[in-house]
């Protein structure tokens, strides 16, 4: 075997170690070895490099009960690589640094209200300066998920839901950080489905749809572990699917958009929520006042589930994966009123499975979003673990 295939298999056996550990949370020696089908002896190179990266330690696992052999068990270091994320979303602006193994630590987050986009990406900025210098070597990169439209090129086209056209955020980041720093912008919802499709109730699948619906709506397709982007990057604005022609009209201009039916804003348009209250909250009191026995508040979550269901069928009908994982409204309409909407999904779909509700799982995962642009910064470290810090790995 040559000695560049062996530094590639070697490469390829880090990077498969590194992975099982981190998602995971800890495995025993044994557990690693029989999972990546590999001899002990390799293994025992393999840990004993992840350690010397600093990437995994190992300690002695809690005791089995059982007698034999002690054990080892190996997790993450304690000084990961990390990557500095951002997230804006038509409400506020939240700054992380999320660390290998998907730890989110010092969120902090600021109203959007009343600022411009370029006071929020001067404050974006700000913060990951000061988290890009904590990281020091170990740091991976800066990442935005934003709630619009963003080309390749990290350019926001259209976010109608937080008002931001045309803006340059990897251009504006890249001119305020220090050069070299990878930075990557991002759809917010698309980084969610990948964080589904890779950790959460998407894991697993063949091909997953993602649709979260708050003040909005968006969505993502998965496909093979891989993000279905589409030629500029502007795949998954389901939101924005024309459902009725004659409702209401959206904030992309146009008429009778699916969020429009779907979203926090519909809901509480429907439940007459009180005007004081914020959209999030408006729906939250009519999701509540519907459990507590509301008819006004009733009539409206059924609304929103045929309207829900409609969309649903449709996209069964052009996308048939494998899972849809709900996040957001979705999720809540659907644990209220599951039946009503696949009742509606499966008259809509030529051919909806029997069994549609097996089809469906809601999103148990906090910071989706934050931890998928992580993920895509994570990449290339998780692809060649030996990279990190400038270390090589002798041939
Ligand atoms: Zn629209």
């Amino acid at each position: 075997m040559s000695s560049e295939t062996t530094t590639d298999l070697r490469q390829a056996n880090l990077s498969r170690a590194l992975q099982a550990v981190q998602i995971a949370g800890s495995l025993t020696r044994s557990e690693l070895t029989k999972q990546l089908g590999i001899s002990r002896n390799t293994a025992a190179q393999i840990v004993s490099d992840l350690v010397e990266f600093g990437l995994l330690v190992e300690s002695a696992a809690s005791p089995s009960g059982r007698r034999g052999r002690p054990t080892t068990e190996l997790r993450l270091g304690q000084q990961l690589p990390g990557v500095v994320v951002a997230e804006v979303t038509p409400e506020e602006v939240r700054v992380a640094t999320v660390l290998l193994g998907r730890r989110v630590e010092q969120l902090q987050r600021v109203d959007l209200a009343d600022r411009s986009a370029r006071e929020a990406l001067i404050w974006i900025a700000d913060q990951a300066r000061i988290r890009l210098q904590e990281l020091g070597a170990a740091s991976q990169g800066v990442a935005v998920s934003i709630y619009g439209l963003v080309d390749a090129d990290g350019m926001v086209r259209n976010a109608p839901n937080i008002g931001w056209h045309d803006i340059e955020v990897t251009g504006f980041l890249r001119d305020a950080l220090p050069q070299g720093t990878p930075i990557f912008t991002a759809n917010d919802a698309s980084m969610s489905a990948l964080h589904e499709a890779r950790y959460g109730a998407g894991r697993g699948a063949d091909s997953m749809l993602y649709l979260y619906s708050a003040d909005g709506v968006g969505g993502g397709l998965v496909v093979h572990g891989e993000l279905v982007q589409g030629r500029r990057g502007y795949a998954g604005e389901i939101g924005h699917m024309l459902i009725n022609p004659g409702g209401a009209l959206c904030r992309c201009g146009r008429r009778g958009c699916w969020e429009t039916e779907v979203d926090q804003r519909a809901l509480r348009r429907r439940g007459r929520a009180p005007a004081s209250l914020g959209d999030q909250a408006a729906a939250e009191y009519v999701l509540t006042a519907a459990q507590a026995g509301s008819e006004t508040a009733q009539h409206a979550v059924a609304e929103t589930a045929i309207w829900f269901g409609e969309g649903l069928g449709s996209l069964l009908n052009i996308l048939d994966p494998d899972v849809v994982v709900l996040g957001g409204l979705f999720r809540r309409l659907w644990e209220m009123a599951s039946e009503q909407v696949c009742a509606v999904a499966t008259a809509r779909s030529l051919d909806a499975p029997g069994d549609l509700a097996n089809h469906v799982a809601c999103s148990d995962q906090a910071n989706s979003s934050l931890l998928g642009a992580a993920e895509h910064l994570m990449g290339p470290l998780l692809a060649r673990p030996g990279m990190i810090r400038g270390q090589t790995i002798p041939s």
